[in-house]
């Protein structure tokens, strides 16, 4: 038995989660039962279900479940700002009262055993705990092959990922506040996790199918999610342009002799096909480098401007049950009623 044990808070970011909502909050509450039981983690660790701007029940579920079960607690945000973002607003409201904080998605793809284990290794002086899918079976072909494609390009452009592995992780409060020190607006949160450093380790599960519901992560998302991740962490796409330009450069000047010698000697054709071709090739490849510096400098503009990252609009987290704003509009409606009267 411990005398200290840690407070623990799981964060999951929900989106239009409607049909999965209820199972997974039984089966959270269960594992946090369990956990309390074994005397693990103290019995006043809690869920925090963000609500990423849903447009369908998945807040009224929140909140219903948390008149009744002290443990389920909420945080609506204004609007949907994606899930990075979401989670992190939990992770933020959960840092402060918490000793470690897990997040996990609300369609519990991800095996809720290994959570005892995520807390072991916490226990065991770890700061950071990587829930990493031993084989993705479960995920279409295609989400399989871009995702592999895409942990081996960031790897091969030296982001320092943790290959398999999501946003299923332990974050001990230590690592959390270092994390609030990114103020950056793009926050690519696997690969800003492992550059924060501390004791860390990794556990292995096979990742499930989806309990309801279908993806959130449609393929438009998917694709802006690995740019934005590529773009914020790494110019080696700049430099891959730099490179390239220079190549170009090399070869149109070799090409340039060759043609001068062509026509030195008289053999000068029609040359229009090239002509189109190099039309063509050359102004795509400004477009893309163009582009590509439109995407830093875009950075550098959002950055700039320092905006907050999400809103919250009701916070059952640390204001249980009744939130101000409404009870105050109650009080106000009641009072319009009376003098009107
Ligand atoms: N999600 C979110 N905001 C969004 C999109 C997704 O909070 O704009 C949440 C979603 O509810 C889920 C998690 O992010 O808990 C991961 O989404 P999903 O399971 O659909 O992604 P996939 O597993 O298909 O990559
Ligand atoms: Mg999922």
């Amino acid at each position: 038995m411990l005398l200290n044990q840690p407070l623990l808070t799981i964060v999951i970011p929900c989106y239009n989660e409607e049909e999965v909502l209820n199972s997974t909050i039984c089966q959270l509450s269960n594992v946090l039962e369990d956990l309390i039981s074994e005397s693990l983690i103290s019995k006043h660790s809690r869920l925090l279900f963000v609500d990423d701007g849903s447009k369908d029940r998945t807040w009224q579920i929140i909140r219903e479940r948390h008149v009744n079960q002290f443990h389920v607690t909420g945080l609506k945000l204004a609007r949907n700002v994606g899930h990075q973002k979401a989670l992190l607003a939990g992770l933020e409201k959960a840092r402060k009262t918490s000793d470690c904080v897990i997040s996990i998605d609300a369609d519990l793809q991800d095996d809720t055993a290994v959570i005892k284990d995520f807390i072991l290794k916490y226990l065991d002086g770890c700061d950071i705990v990587y829930g990493v899918r031993k084989k993705r079976t479960t995920d279409t072909f295609f989400k399989r092959t871009t995702a592999t494609g895409f942990y081996k390009f960031m790897t091969s452009i030296g982001i320092p990922l943790v290959p398999n592995h999501a946003d299923y992780r332990l974050m001990s409060k230590r690592a959390l506040e270092e994390l609030s020190k990114f103020t950056e607006s793009n926050l690519f949160l696997r690969g800003i996790v492992p550059i924060i450093g501390f004791k860390s380790a990794c556990i292995y599960y096979d990742r499930k199918e989806r309990l309801a519901g279908e993806t959130k992560y449609p393929l438009k998302k998917m694709l802006s999610f690995a740019f934005d991740g590529i773009t914020s962490f790494s110019i080696a796409p700049i430099r891959f342009i730099t490179i390239l330009g220079f190549i170009l450069f090399l070869l149109s000047g070799v090409a340039g002799g060759y043609a001068l010698i062509q026509k030195f000697y008289g053999y000068t054709s029609s040359g229009w096909t090239s002509l189109i071709i190099s039309i063509w090739f050359l102004g795509g490849l400004q477009l893309i480098s163009i582009g590509l510096l439109g995407e830093y400098i875009g950075k550098i503009f959002v950055e700039s401007k320092r905006r907050p990252k999400y809103a919250v609009e009701t916070d059952l987290f640390t204001s249980p049950v009744e939130n101000m704003k409404s009870k105050r509009a109650r009080i106000i409606l009641e009072e319009m009623k009376q003098s009107s009267k």
